[in-house]
């Protein structure tokens, strides 16, 4: 007879729905904290908080709101953002996390392309939505929230306030019955070229990604620890660690309007925070004033490093200086957006000092969930050598498979089901990849790739760097060449040519650059990432001074 393994297991859907009943049972009593500026700390529990999401979820039904209406925010990170992460979702409506960074027209497109229903602003930042609204058709309803900054302008009184609609609505005490596969998010990707474009996270793809995302191999989160979200929740979901947190149920502090590192320093110290995330931008910014103010950061157990290539030095400097082992972490707002982290593994862990900077220089091995390969530019996969270089590509069951309403990006998926992530990278025999620029940032010079990356990491382990970036000018010969923009330490006098004579014996000759721009800051994207986009801009008609 034939064996029969219909049936056997359970069919049960991987929603959020699971993770927020889970923890309102079992986590009541942990607490979240949202800083408001020139104020104590709002402080409520998970059972405080569990209530009001599902009197919000209440309010949405009464605001007309269906499944799979986009409920957009326009807001800082706070308990409220938090609360709007779960009603919307676990209504069957699908919450799309605005970047409050973006130009008028870019946010005009980005709410026109989701066809928003409803957008909930934050009392600071009404202005910015208030100067398109008219040209926001799709938008029925929008809803202030009170952020308690100060001077922000008067709430509208034609819009409903926020405390208001929940205290006043009827609790959902059912959640809808949703499949795995419903639409639970969506962000846009900040577009260098062309227009945004739209990635819809199914509850499926947060739910495997936040499992993972929670393994000691990965960020090894737990109820114990005391979270603090510094990653803008408009950007990939804060890296899905708001959902993770709750799933776990640890304690949560979010970092309000306007959040400057002395803040950061401040809430870590006080707050005793054990794990939080952000690009390198912040950390180096942090590193300087815990230097130079000796804010106690010691509760920290790992800080997860990403979104750029965290500094070999930086590191260094966070285990040496405060005992912190940096995550650095890899991944895109197509990935939900975890790929990799690195971690030595337990037979590296006697290697000398070098040789483990080496290892936490890339950016690690692929998450459980993740599969990773290189190609050649004729697709062709190429071997985990640590030499051969070539395009990233990724599969899984949390990296996009296509773009919202968006046929013209079909070339980003291979016909054989990865994405291509327009990342160069090479991986070694353990399996760490090493990313050595995004497509676009690559420098080829006479024929020879250039890692913006490496040369940037190397001058940034140089004591008189506070930040580089270095850039692609074009040039007759050679059709194009590095030229290095590099910010100095506050109150150090630096050279130029200081720079080049440090450099000279760590690069190849056709590295090095073929000059060093001291410039005031580097300008940065919206998400706080170095933004060569402008410099290359700046720098395009580059010519040699004359000596
Ligand atoms: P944005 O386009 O706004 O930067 P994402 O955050 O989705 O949006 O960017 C993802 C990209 O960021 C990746 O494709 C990669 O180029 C870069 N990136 C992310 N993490 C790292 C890292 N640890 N090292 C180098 N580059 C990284």
């Amino acid at each position: 007879m034939t064996a029969r393994f219909d049936n056997l297991m359970m069919s049960y859907p991987l929603t959020l729905t699971h993770f927020f009943e889970r923890s309102r049972r079992l986590f009541a009593k942990k607490t979240i904290a949202t800083r408001v500026p020139g104020r104590p700390l709002f402080r409520y529990t998970y059972a405080d908080f569990a209530e009001r999401t599902m009197r919000l979820a209440g309010a949405l039904a009464t605001l007309g709101i269906r499944r799979g209406d986009r409920v957009a925010t326009f807001a800082w990170n706070s308990h409220r953002h938090l609360e709007l992460y779960w009603a919307a979702p676990l209504s069957g409506a699908v919450l799309h996390t605005l970047n409050i960074r973006l130009s008028p027209s870019d946010l005009t497109y980005i709410i026109n392309h989701a066809g928003d229903s409803t957008i909930f602003v934050d009392a600071s930042l009404w202005p910015v939505i208030a100067g398109i609204r008219d040209a926001l058709p799709t938008v029925r309803r929008i809803v202030i929230m009170p952020d308690g900054v100060a001077g922000a302008t008067e709430t509208p009184t034609e819009h409903p306030e926020y405390e208001a609609l929940v205290a006043g609505a009827e609790p959902v005490r059912e959640w809808p019955a949703l499949a795995e596969t419903d639409a639970a998010g969506m962000c846009y990707t900040s577009g260098t070229t062309g227009h945004p474009k739209g990635v819809v996270y199914t509850h499926r793809a947060m739910f495997l990604h936040c499992l993972a995302e929670a393994t000691a191999d990965l960020f090894g989160l737990s109820e114990n620890d005391r979270i603090l979200h510094i990653v803008p929740m408009f950007h990939a979901n804060s890296w899905c660690l708001p959902y993770s947190a709750v799933m776990v149920g640890a304690d949560q502090i979010f970092a309000g309007a306007n959040i400057q590192p002395p803040d950061i320093c401040r809430l870590i110290q006080a707050e005793k925070v054990t794990f939080t995330g952000a690009v390198p931008t912040v950390w180096i910014a942090i590193k300087e004033l815990c230097e130079k103010e000796g804010y106690d950061i010691s509760s920290l157990r790992t800080i997860a490093i990403g979104g750029s290539a965290a500094p070999r030095s930086l590191q260094q400097a966070y285990a040496k200086n405060f005992g912190v082992q940096m995550s650095h972490a890899w991944g895109m707002t197509e990935m939900t957006p975890l790929g990799t982290v690195t971690r030595l593994k337990s037979y590296m862990e006697d290697w000398s000092e070098e040789k483990k900077y080496d290892v936490y220089s890339r950016v690690g091995y692929a998450s459980v969930g993740v599969d990773v390969r290189i190609v050649d530019d004729s697709g062709a996969e190429l071997p985990w050598d640590g030499e051969c270089m070539g395009e990233l590509q990724v599969r899984g069951p949390w990296v996009v498979a296509s773009y919202y309403d968006n046929p013209e990006s079909a070339d980003r998926f291979t016909a054989d089901g990865w994405f291509r992530t327009g990342d160069v990278a090479t991986i070694d025999a353990e399996g760490y990849v090493q990313i050595t620029d995004r497509t676009k940032d690559l420098i080829k010079s006479g024929g020879e790739w250039v890692s913006s990356v490496d040369v940037e990491n190397l001058i940034m382990s140089h004591p008189k760097v506070l930040e580089a970036a270095v850039i692609a000018v074009p040039h007759p010969k050679w059709v194009e060449r590095p030229l290095a923009c590099v910010v100095p330490k506050p109150g150090s006098a630096l050279e130029p040519s200081e720079i080049i004579e440090f450099l000279r014996p760590q690069l190849a000759r056709w590295a090095l650059p073929d000059a060093v721009e001291i410039i005031d800051a580097v300008p940065k994207t919206s998400v706080g990432k170095f933004d060569k986009k402008v410099l290359r801009e700046r720098y395009k008609s580059w010519t040699p001074r004359q000596a």
